[in-house]
């Protein structure tokens, strides 16, 4: 089974989220819900510099993503490199709504950890 490596679940909604990520910083997030104990991932994704502003746009993006995981990195291109993990661990999954592959952002030239694509 693969694995987010991230914090959570958290209800999401923007206090939790500000309790949560209490400082500027880039990081990745997945949404999703609870079914008995098991967090089912419906959309994976990042932020390049201010995790806690990307993740409060979808508090009301869909109502079924009702909880949030999330973890920090310290710099844009290691939350890129995370998302394509996620997204190819979770991309098989019927689940996922994430339609594309993550894609770096601005004029970076990085590379995917687990693909050829941007390679
Ligand atoms: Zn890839």
């Amino acid at each position: 089974m693969a694995s987010l490596s991230m914090d959570g679940p958290y209800v999401l909604v923007p206090d939790k989220i500000d309790e949560q990520i209490t400082s500027k910083t880039p990081g990745n997030f997945a949404l999703g819900y609870i079914v008995d104990t098991d967090f089912v991932v419906l959309y994976i994704g990042r932020a390049d510099e201010d995790l806690n502003t990307v993740l409060k746009d979808f508090v009301f993006w869909r109502s079924d993503c009702l909880f949030f995981k999330y973890s920090i990195t310290k710099t844009a291109k290691e939350a890129f490199e995370k998302e394509c993990i996620n997204y190819h661990d979770f991309g098989e999954s019927v689940n996922l709504r994430n339609i594309h592959h993550p894609e770096p952002s601005g004029q970076n030239h990085w590379k995917c950890p687990g693909c050829v694509k941007f390679g």
